[in-house]
Order: C-alpha cells, then structure tokens, then sequence
C-alpha cells in the first residue's frame, strides 16, 4: 500500500478508512521490561505465526483524535482518560500496562510528526488516532504472551455527518456484546469480532447498527453498536445506562458532565428499560468516531419506537454536539485540563 500524500488529501471528502501515514510511535516488550519507543516509518508488523494475539485475541486499542485550532494549533482532547482506559484494558488481559505519561507523550509524537495530516480547521475534519497492543512471541498454551507489541498509528479521518446531523434507526439484537463480568468495560479485540454478525443481521434489515441489551435479563440497554447511549427525558435530565458490562465512553462521561454543568439539566446513569422509552424526548449514541449520532427509532420486538424524529435532530442534542466539538476545536472554553496543546 502507498504512503498517504498530504498534499493530494481532498479535505472535504475525508472518508473514516486506513492510511498508511508517514509516521506511526512503536515500542516491544521484551525479557519483562519495555524496550526504547519511538517514531518509525514502518507499517507492517512482523510477529510469529503462534502470536496470542492471532488465536487468543490478547490485544486492546484505543480510539482519540487530534483537532485544528482556528488558530492552527493542533490538540488533543482528554487524552488522560484514553491512557487510563487502555492501562485498565491492559490490565484485565494479563498484558504489561504502557505507562501513562508515556502514552500520552507517544500520541503528540504521533501526532505532531504527521502534522500534515491534521485536516485544516472548519469541517470538522481530524487526525484518528489508534494505540493498539498486541500479545507476541511463540507460544501456542493458554497463558499470557512473553512479547508486546504497543503501536500508535494514525490517519485523516472527514466529519462523520457530512450534511449536519442525521438521526438514524436500531434494532435491538438478540445476541450479547459482552458477558455481565466478562470483558465489556475493557476495549479488546475480541468483543468486536463478536459483534460483526449481529451488525450484518441489522444491516440487512434496514439499520444503522443494533443496540445491545445487558446480557443477564436481557431488558436494559447497554451499547449502540459500539457507542454508548444517552437520552435526555421529558423533563430534562441526560440519562445513561449503568452496567459493567458497558465500555465507559471518554465522550459520554464528557456529555454527562457537560449536559449537568453548562446546558443546566439533571444527569442521571442509571438502569434504561428498553420498554420505558416513553420518558425520553431525545436519544443519541456517542462515541469518538461520530461524537454523537441521533437515534430517530428503535425497533424492538417489532415495534419502532421514534424518539424526537427520524429526520431532524432534537434541538438538547445539537446543543451537546455544538458545545462538546467547539471545545475539542478550541472554540468554547473547555473545562480545565480537558485539551492538551500538542504544537
Ligand atoms: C470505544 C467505544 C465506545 C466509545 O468510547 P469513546 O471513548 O467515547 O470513544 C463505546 N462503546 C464501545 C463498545 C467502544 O468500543
């Protein structure tokens, strides 16, 4: 595959695919201990063919973004909470945790080196940027891998709505994400291998994606595919599922906080019965890829349930779009120690 060539990038009509990047930060985790780091040109890796990762899944990753300032500065949004997140993912598959300052210093390497990349500010364009860890070396046991490979790698990603926000229908899926104390809160390979059916089953039916229901009662919403749900009541309150088999979006904690402390409603993670739809005005899915997509209707049982509109977005939803993109762009005051100034 060619490098990617900055100067033929179409800026407007950036899709969410692979680009092979001039500059990706790797380390290996070798005779216990974390080897020198650093940038590389190299995009291929090399692994043996008994690799855990390969028969196993012993891997996480993470997902995060670097953003053009008007100003032209580029930044990084909470890249605290990705650190936290994935040293937790590292943790619940026996695989050695990247220190945390370090990951995030390897994200600006990442980031400032493939500068270029960054789309111009003003359409919402950004840099994706996806750590990953994966478990190497030759052993074919069950146990944990005596190789680690830690990459960054990095690529151009366009506005996930490229004509403002459009809502978008689910169904609910009679298969479960994750098990109740499995591996849900943790981002890991193999929770996304097994989400690939139930996706193509709701694809073929019409939908975006399939929402998912908690694996125990099988009656409480967990994810929207692989984003977090919210809805914001009839009476104002921004309301999400509570559950440990949710993977804790850095976007949802930052909708939580923000619906509370800047647009003045109630916050609320609590247990959301798929049968009490009725309290809500509004819904959305939110995550780093799309930050927010608007549910119009979700079909369950064979009834579509429409929430504010299957065409237009609800006015509380735009709102926590506007506020929480203008602050990862820089152009709303973000609250304190939320951005962080790569160049
Ligand atoms: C990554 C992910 C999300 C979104 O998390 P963000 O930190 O907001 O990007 C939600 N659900 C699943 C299953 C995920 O993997």
């Amino acid at each position: 595959m060619a490098k990617a060539d900055a100067s033929k990038l179409d800026w407007n009509n950036l899709g969410f695919e692979y680009m092979d990047l001039p500059y990706r930060y790797t380390a290996h985790w070798k005779d216990g201990e974390w080897q020198d780091g650093g940038l590389t040109e190299e995009s291929t890796l090399h692994i043996s063919e008994a690799s855990p990762v390969l028969h196993y899944g012993q891997s996480a990753f993470e997902g995060m973004k670097a953003y053009r300032t008007p100003d032209n500065h580029i930044q990084l949004f909470r890249p605290d909470q990705n650190a936290a997140r994935f040293k937790r993912s590292c943790e619940r598959l026996l695989m050695p945790v990247f220190p945390e300052d370090k990951f995030v210093d390897a994200v600006k390497q990442v980031a400032k080196a493939n500068a270029d990349f960054v789309p111009p500010y003003g359409n919402g364009g950004t840099l994706y940027i996806r750590p990953l860890i994966i478990g190497t070396g030759g052993v074919i046991g069950v146990h944990q891998a005596p190789e680690y490979i830690f990459t960054i790698f990095a690529m151009s990603v366009g506005n996930y709505f490229k004509g403002g926000l459009t809502p978008v229908n689910f169904t609910t899926s009679a298969y479960d994400r994750a098990a109740h104390k499995g591996t849900g809160q943790a981002k890991v390979g193999g929770n996304y291998a097994a989400s690939l059916l139930p996706a193509e089953n709701a694809h073929e039916n019409g939908f975006a994606d399939c929402v998912y229901l908690d694996p125990v009662e099988h009656k409480y919403i967990e994810e929207v595919g692989s984003a977090n749900f919210f809805g914001i009541t009839k009476d104002g309150v921004f309301k999400t599922p509570k559950s440990p088999s949710i993977l804790p979006s850095v976007t949802k904690y930052s909708l939580l906080w923000l619906a509370e402390n800047r647009l003045g409603l109630g916050a609320s993670e609590e247990k959301i019965d798929v049968n009490d739809l009725d309290q809500f005005a509004e819904a959305g899915a939110c995550g780093t890829a799309a930050v927010i997509s608007p549910l119009g209707g979700l079909e369950h049982n064979g009834k579509l349930h429409v929430f504010h509109s299957e065409t237009e977005v609800g006015p509380v939803t735009k709102k926590l779009y506007d506020t929480l993109t203008g602050i990862q762009f820089g152009t709303v005051e973000a609250p304190e120690g939320w951005v962080q100034r790569v160049e």
